[in-house]
């Protein structure tokens, strides 16, 4: 990764002088355009020079907020008011939002700086970055291959420092599984932790919105100013938003589920990983083998669910609110129906079918209610653990980015990509990559740490312990 200064840096040079904040934004401006070939963002924001002046101004009078000067490009799958939100869709092409999301508004009021809107996986459905009417990403490390998903326009402005952060949307593994592919920092928050508002949604009771960044500093930062109760989200946890202390004293009890260090993880992968641990264990760390037994479950429940609550929440894309509408049709019926198959690409319409499928009469208890069980006993598998251990590591993908087109034609291989991700979403618990090494073709390696639910603080200062203490500098 580039050279880079962490948020609380910028704001510092920026109030000493030694940056200018519309340098600064041109300098991610000119990034964008010369790196187009990545596609990684939907549309750029090149009016948010305007606000460079009187943000600064604020930095210089020390009035500012948390976030001042920090760029920051947004998911294409959450609104900002009066930008277009597509979902990468064609079917929301012709829209354009009328309101902030929270997280966007929060956002602002601690005066960041809104960039632009980045590409993603047509409504956060897919593990590549494929499956966009925008087109493919690509990842900045390797072109040839995947950035990661659904949230890979995000992961990519990061990576390849087309911005100080972006935010994306997790409901299976889309912040956590990209952030591995590009070698960078992200977090999904406790499902509730983060408002949902102004995220369209895919499976309501899976999505949260969290962020990626370059450091773990900057990822503490922004997702205490995302964080917090709404009362337009009823979802919303109402518990006191926590200030991260990312100071670490004691050393932490971790556990490393068997179920997630099969023999099908990549050669490089395993032994980045265990060398990690070694190292923690020479740090002091407690390390010990758990059991997360209904693991080999969790997919399934996973495609059963989300494609359940996808099924439903996409139905409100109908011709009539939101959409552009087919050109031609005879009756209602048939405008709902040619606008719903024009507009939906191919893994929208595979999911909204099969969740339309889970939850019809006959099939109902077989399938939907099932699923809704094996959620129980997942998360309890997690509490059970986190009764014992303070802290879970596993890798975040059994393998490193795979190349572009390599499984798009197997959506059961591509679904399967998302083996250690979607648990965290079916217990709602917090989870995050920590960027970790390269594997021979130097390709980034992901670790993934989990906690308990509200439990981000832990996380962080695991994360910040390792950046500093273990990770060298050329491993990010
Ligand atoms: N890759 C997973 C899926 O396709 C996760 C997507 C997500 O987290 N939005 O459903």
């Amino acid at each position: 990764m580039a050279d880079y200064s962490s948020i609380q840096e910028k704001i510092l040079n920026i109030r000493s002088g030694e940056i200018k904040l519309k340098e600064n934004i041109l300098y991610f401006l000119n990034q964008i355009e010369r790196n187009k070939d990545l596609n990684a963002f939907n549309f750029v924001f090149a009016d948010c020079l305007d606000q460079s002046e009187m943000i600064e101004n604020k930095i210089r009078e020390g009035k500012n907020g948390k976030l001042a000067g920090a760029v920051i490009a947004v998911k294409d799958v959450i609104a900002v008011k009066d930008k277009p939100l597509t979902c990468s869709s064609e079917i929301l092409s012709k829209y354009t939002s009328i309101y902030n999301a929270t997280v966007v508004e929060k956002l602002i009021q601690e005066d960041a700086i809104i960039i632009g809107k980045t590409n993603c996986d047509e409504f956060a459905m897919g593990s590549s970055n494929e499956n966009s009417a925008f087109g493919r990403v690509l990842n900045p490390v390797n072109k040839e291959f995947v950035p990661g998903g659904s949230s890979g326009g995000s992961a990519v402005a990061v990576a390849a420092n087309l911005c100080d952060a972006a935010l994306g949307s997790d409901t299976g593994g889309s912040i956590r599984q990209p952030a591995s592919f590009c070698g960078i920092f992200g977090l999904k928050p406790t499902y509730g932790k983060v408002s949902r508002y102004g995220l369209t949604a895919f499976a309501s009771s899976f999505d949260s919105i969290g962020a990626f960044s370059k450091c773990t500093s900057d990822l503490a930062l922004i997702t205490e100013v995302i964080s917090g109760h709404d009362i337009k989200d009823s979802t919303s946890a109402n518990i006191v938003n926590q200030l991260f202390d990312l100071s670490f004293s004691n050393k932490l009890k971790i556990g490393l589920p068997k179920e997630y260090f099969s023999d099908d993880i990549d050669k490089d992968v395993m032994e980045t990983i265990q060398a990690k641990i070694q190292e923690l264990k020479a740090n002091g760390f407690e390390i010990i083998e758990i059991s997360l037994p209904h693991t080999e479950y969790a997919i399934a429940a996973y495609y059963i669910l989300t494609t359940a609550e996808a099924s439903a929440n996409l139905a409100r894309f109908d011709g009539v609110r939101y959409t552009r509408r087919a050109k031609e049709f005879h009756d209602l019926e048939e405008m709902y129906s040619r606008t719903r198959s024009e507009g939906f690409g191919d893994e929208v319409k595979r999911r909204i079918m099969l969740g339309t499928y889970v939850l019809s009469s006959g099939y109902y208890d077989a399938y939907y209610k099932k699923a809704q069980k094996v959620r129980r006993l997942i998360q309890n598998d997690f509490m059970n653990a986190f009764a014992e251990v303070d802290l879970i590591l596993t890798p975040t993908s059994p393998f490193t980015a795979f190349k572009l087109g390599e499984k798009s034609s197997n959506p059961l291989q591509m679904y399967l990509s998302d083996i250690y991700t979607t648990s965290a979403n079916l217990a709602g618990i917090p989870g995050m990559n920590i960027p970790v090494g390269k594997d021979s073709s130097g390709l980034p390696i992901g670790l993934q740490a989990l906690a308990n639910q509200f439990e981000e603080e832990r996380i962080l200062q695991f994360s910040n312990y390792l950046e500093q203490n273990i990770l060298k500098r050329t491993e990010l």
